[in-house]
């Protein structure tokens, strides 16, 4: 099943022993994390278990330096509540981004003059894994969200590290910020939740979730990255016969995401003939699908505007197929040359 589904990098489906594991959470111990009584007690041990489980995957020391949220967004959006001069890059996805803008804040700027860097680690576009470019002693914020199960990471000197769960095959809605010092004021007013870090009743089903999907991670990351591995080079090799082609985004690049720009015709064409043949790729990040404004990543990277509107990305997950991912290979070049006829 979803073995033509090449959007991963969007959201993954939920694995199965993941929903296993959530399941009784909905069901059999409905309890809210906060109560103190048997039902509440319950709750806390799972949360526990999954707090320890996140912290290991990060390579935390404590798990009490997790703080669960609904998201990278949230997660990312709290750090930066919380500063006034921020750095970031232009590839930033736009929960860093827009904050930056909205408080008109310094943004990709010399950041030796800012209190905090805020960068991610895998592009969510075109793949690209950097190297984080902090000033000695400044705090660094890493978006993790790309990479992290997917990749070996590890906290090292960080201070903040944002993700989501939904990347790694556990439910949307739920993911976690890391802070190595517990430094930061509230984003979310309301209870005492979370320590008092975050108010709002913990979504205790979807920690659940994203702690056993932690726990698998961490088990099946060497053969997840083979295996994404495999794909990526099938892949690129079954498209390698169409001219005109060119894959976005500098070395080292995650195995998961290939960003692929096709001159001469528009990304949103190939992506609507696939869809009608079962497969599902997008034109870059999803969140920003609704925009008809050129991908400000791409448009960083310098990417022509003509190459850009040929754009979409593939990102490979575990339910592809080597079969799967050959026959979207031969899709593309097929579909291509048929739009390329129509030019
Ligand atoms: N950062 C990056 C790099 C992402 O790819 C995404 C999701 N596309 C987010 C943050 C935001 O995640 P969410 O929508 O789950 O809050």
């Amino acid at each position: 099943m979803h073995e033509k589904y090449f959007d991963n990098a969007a959201t993954t489906p939920v694995d199965e022993r993941v929903v296993s594991e959530m399941l009784p959470y909905l069901t059999d111990f409905p309890g809210n994390a906060a109560s103190i009584h048997q039902y509440g007690r319950k709750v806390q041990a799972g949360i526990a278990l999954a707090r320890e489980r996140v912290a290991n995957l990060i390579g935390a020391e404590d798990p009490l330096q997790i703080t669960f949220t609904s998201g990278a967004t949230e997660s990312n959006n709290w750090v930066l509540s919380n500063y006034q001069s921020i750095s970031t890059s232009p590839f930033e996805h736009s929960s860093i981004r827009k904050v930056g803008i909205k408080r008109d804040l310094p943004l990709y700027t010399d950041n030796s003059q800012c209190d905090l860097l805020a960068h991610m680690w895998v592009n969510n576009e075109v793949g690209t894994i950097f190297d984080i470019p902090s000033q000695p002693g400044q705090k660094t914020l890493v978006d993790v969200t790309q990479g992290l199960a997917k990749l070996p990471f590890n906290v090292e000197s960080h201070e903040y590290v944002s993700a989501s769960a939904h990347k790694f095959y556990a439910p949307k809605g739920i993911g976690f910020l890391y802070q190595r010092d517990l430094d930061l004021s509230p984003y979310l007013i309301g209870g005492e939740q979370e320590f008092g870090r975050r108010g709002s009743t913990a979504n205790v089903a979807g920690i659940i979730a994203l702690g056993a999907a932690a726990a698998l991670a961490s088990e099946e990351m060497d053969e997840r990255i083979a295996h994404a591995t495999k794909l990526n080079s099938i892949f690129l090799e079954t498209i390698s016969s169409i001219p005109d082609v060119q894959i976005n985004g500098s070395q080292p690049r995650s195995p998961y995401i290939l960003s692929c720009s096709f001159q001469h015709i528009a990304g949103e064409s190939i992506l609507v003939e696939l869809d009608q043949a079962g497969y599902c790729c997008s034109a870059g990040a999803a969140c920003n699908s609704t925009s008809t404004e050129p991908s400000p990543v791409l448009l960083a990277l310098g990417v022509k505007p003509d190459w850009i509107r040929g754009t979409i990305r593939v990102s490979f997950g575990k339910y592809n197929t080597e079969d799967s991912t050959i026959a979207l290979g031969k899709e593309i070049t097929r579909i291509v040359e048929k739009l390329r006829k129509f030019r």
